[in-house]
């Protein structure tokens, strides 16, 4: 259906109170070919996605929505609509069977699958068809979802798996993220087939926490990488080369990376680039700063300490709190460097 044919529907602006549709299932003709789904964390990537799975899904798809801010799921409403916005999260988990959520760091997935999982069994609270399903796309440390998935595994309650993802807001917003999920194997086709529904890729690494374990150790390169790169840009310019041919030689030798071809840190040599726009856009700062964290933690916790990051994680706190790189793309790095624009 096209945005124009669905914007046209009578329905959109209607909100269901939660109890209105928990029967829904018993009396739809053929309602056992329905799904359900919840989604909660309707932030700057769950919003997006949470669009994506609504228009990608069959209208008679039941899904309800969840978030701390009020406004978030009442633009959700207005702008998207056949939602159901539920008053606490227990209310997601007791109505639906693929629950989605998108929250910003560990202790908030704690509270919210605590208050899912640890008052009465939802089993007995409300049976559903199918089994239920909870898929944490945050980027949190593997222990914590470790303890979350055998909280809802071992009360049989549901499936937990890790999936963190990759492409940013852009990504969320154009459907074309990359999963990179833990699960087992019996059930890595059910998520996929969710998944697919908002990003182009889905990676299974393993059993559960492997997903976030493996976006860990990619963004623990990457944080990396980034800083090398700036200091090998601003090394290069201040020994007085032009910085596209700096880059073109390394992005065609062995020092090429990611932060050196596409988003390269200095201003102008990448064109559409975050540095070109006042480091505008990207990847920011602290969220850099965030997943260091939690990889050295998860390092840590592996009995691994690495040299490079310890000194990373300076570079990203320092960049992190200074005024003219603070919520810019992470390639600011260059700018807390000194080097020049
Ligand atoms: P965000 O802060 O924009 O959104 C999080 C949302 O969760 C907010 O709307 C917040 O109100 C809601 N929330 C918080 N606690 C809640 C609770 N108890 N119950 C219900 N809702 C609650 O964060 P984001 O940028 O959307 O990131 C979400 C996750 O995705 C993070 O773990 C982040 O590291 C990861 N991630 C982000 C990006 C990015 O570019 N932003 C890219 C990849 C991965």
């Amino acid at each position: 259906m096209t945005t124009a044919v669905r914007a046209a529907m009578p329905w959109k602006h209607l909100v269901k109170p939660l109890g209105s549709q928990a029967g829904r299932r018993c009396f739809a003709t053929g309602s056992s070919l329905q799904a359900s789904y919840g989604f909660i964390g309707l932030g700057r990537m769950g919003y997006p996605m949470a669009k994506n799975l609504r228009a990608k899904i069959p209208e008679s798809d039941t899904m309800v929505i969840n978030d701390v801010n009020d406004s978030a799921t009442q633009q959700f409403v207005n702008e998207v609509g056949n939602v159901t916005i539920a008053k606490t999260v227990r209310e997601v988990a007791e109505q639906t069977e693929n629950i989605i959520t998108v929250l910003p760091e560990p202790q908030h997935v704690k509270a919210v699958y605590k208050q899912i999982l640890e008052q009465n069994n939802l089993l007995t609270a409300t049976p559903i068809k199918k089994e239920r399903l909870f898929i944490d796309c945050s980027t949190i440390d593997p222990m914590t979802s470790e303890e979350v998935a055998a909280q809802a595994h071992n009360t049989g309650q549901g499936r937990f798996v890790d999936a963190p993802m990759s492409g940013g807001v852009v990504g969320a917003a154009a459907g074309k993220l990359t999963f990179m999920i833990g699960a087992e194997h019996d059930i890595v086709a059910r998520v996929t087939e969710i998944l697919s529904l908002m990003g182009k890729r889905v990676v299974h690494l393993g059993p559960p926490t492997s997903g976030l374990k493996g976006k860990l150790a990619n963004n623990y390169l990457l944080a990396l990488n980034n800083v090398a790169t700036c200091e090998a840009m601003n090394m290069g310019v201040k020994w007085g080369l032009d910085p596209a041919k700096l880059a073109d030689m390394i992005n065609t030798a062995t020092g090429k990376c990611w932060p050196s071809e596409v988003n390269n840190p200095v201003p102008g040599v990448v064109e559409g680039a975050p540095a070109g726009k006042d480091y505008e856009g990207g990847f920011g700062t602290a969220l850099m700063l965030k997943d260091l964290k939690l990889a050295l933690k998860a390092a840590e916790e592996a009995g691994v300490s690495p040299y490079l990051g310890e000194k990373a994680k300076e570079v990203y706190t320092a960049a992190a709190a200074d005024e003219k790189c603070k919520g810019r793309d992470f390639s600011v790095v260059y700018r807390y460097l000194g080097g020049k624009e």
